[in-house]
């Protein structure tokens, strides 16, 4: 490998989610120079982000500081930055600071929402991809709440008060249940002069199942819980237009609705201009089975971005693939480095899981199909053991048992400037 300068090989790092923070610190002992850039100072850990929309836990307790994590680690600087193009002659990241010289380059810039070119969609609903989509999200189901009470329209205080969840994936049937307690219990409670009957949170599905990536045996445990728990679910059924006061359906329904939640499908972060590079699979940029780039050898592509098949199948866009590519790609730089050749990544699959609601939640670990209270304890445990920051744990842990024993909701603040749509 040719290095810019005689000093230490520059590592330039796009993206501090899961991929790249997890190539950063694998880095960080190294004799390199690191440089990880991100539009936002904070690491997100998104498999949570649903509980923030639904007003039980705040923010700041999945969203860790960057520079704070990195503390321990000199030699990787932080750069808070949009990044605007690659120029890949050069070797050169350019961003909305100052451009950053590397001599290897790990993209790991996710994915964003995919509205699948559904008339309306991008205009009208909010994607549960940000954490700024979330206090949104939030900041919308409070507001209208407050709207409603005093709403003497009969018409337009159901409209206010049905929410629509487009997509039957981990994300929609988790967002789902967790609004749906929220109503059950602390809004019950809190506005005693609305009709509950008129509340209503809908999940539109346009397969015949939700949670299809599980056994038939959970997705129907799903359905049933979600059921029990009051959400409508509509199968076979998909979403022709958004509008701002409702949703076209494909079976002719009209739905009345202020409040659209996409989670149906995400793609390939868009690429930096200046790269003309195959995509695959939903719009990731192909890679070589080291992680490289098909069109330049010193750049590696991960997590979310990057089509990598484990088995003959594109692995799923799951936090472990991109942790896991994150810790390889940061190996076979080093490879590189070293003048030694880069190995292929190899998948290791630690299964999935997915929480309903109280007491309930599926997990799938190689043959093992778990469904129930057992389930829900492990995602519990595996959650609050994930996340960044002994205090995040202590709070989150706080808010969980504080909701469980109490139903009560802690995050329930109108903040008129949260969110980035109103
Ligand atoms: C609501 C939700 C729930 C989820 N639940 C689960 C779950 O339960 N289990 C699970 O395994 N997975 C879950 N996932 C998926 C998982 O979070 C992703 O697979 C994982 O975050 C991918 O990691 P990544 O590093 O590729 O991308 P991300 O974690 O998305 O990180 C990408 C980073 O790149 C930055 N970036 C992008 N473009 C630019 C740019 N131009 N300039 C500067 N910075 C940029 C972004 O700000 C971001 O910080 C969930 C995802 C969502 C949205």
């Amino acid at each position: 490998m040719n290095q810019t300068t005689n000093a230490r090989p520059k590592i330039a790092i796009i993206g501090a989610g899961f991929g790249g923070l997890w190539a950063a610190r694998k880095l960080a002992a190294a004799d390199v120079d690191v440089t990880l850039i991100d539009r936002n100072n904070y690491h997100v850990f998104l498999p949570l982000l649903y509980q923030v929309a639904a007003a039980e836990i705040e923010p700041e307790q999945i969203a860790y500081p960057v520079r704070s994590i990195l503390r321990q680690h000199p030699n990787v600087n932080f750069m808070m930055a949009e990044v605007t193009g690659v120029d890949f002659a050069d070797k050169t990241v350019q961003t909305s600071v100052n451009d950053v010289q590397y001599d290897c380059l790990i993209m790991a810039m996710g994915s964003r929402q995919h509205f699948f070119n559904v008339p309306g969609a991008a205009a009208h609903a909010i994607a549960l991809k940000t954490v700024n989509d979330a206090t949104a999200i939030r900041h919308k189901i409070l507001s209208y709440f407050e709207l409603a009470v005093n709403e003497p329209d009969a018409a337009k205080r159901r409209a206010l008060l049905t929410f629509a969840i487009v997509g039957g994936g981990p994300a929609g049937v988790e967002f789902a249940g967790a609004l749906r307690e929220l109503i059950n219990r602390p809004m019950q409670r809190d506005y005693p002069r609305l009709d509950f009957a008129d509340v209503r949170v809908i999940l539109i599905e346009a397969t015949d199942e939700i949670l299809n990536a599980y056994t038939d045996k959970q997705s129907d445990y799903a359905l049933g819980r979600m059921h029990d728990m009051g959400v409508e679910v509509m199968l076979n059924t998909r979403v022709d237009e958004v509008f701002a006061d409702g949703v076209q359906l494909s079976d002719g329904t009209w739905l009345p609705t202020h409040t659209v939640v996409w989670t149906a499908g995400v793609e390939g972060e868009t690429l930096p201009a200046g790269w003309e590079v195959e995509t695959k699979g939903l719009g990731q940029v192909d890679v070589l089975p080291t992680l490289q780039t098909t069109t330049n050898d010193d750049v590696f592509a991960i997590g979310d971005m990057a089509y990598v098949e484990a088995g003959g199948r594109p692995i799923p866009m799951v936090a472990q693939k991109a942790m896991q590519e994150g810790e390889h790609a940061a190996v076979n730089v080093l490879h590189l480095v070293n003048g030694t050749a880069p190995t292929p990544f190899v998948y290791k699959d630690l299964g999935m899981m997915a929480t309903i609601g109280r007491n309930s939640a599926i997990a799938s670990f190689g043959r093992f199909h778990l469904t129930g209270f057992i389930a829900w304890l492990m995602w519990l445990v595996i959650h609050i053991v994930n996340l960044i920051g002994f205090r995040n744990r202590l709070v989150v842990l706080i808010n969980w048992a504080w909701d469980y024993f109490f139903f009560e909701r802690v995050a329930r603040l109108i903040l008129t400037k949260e969110g980035t749509r109103q």
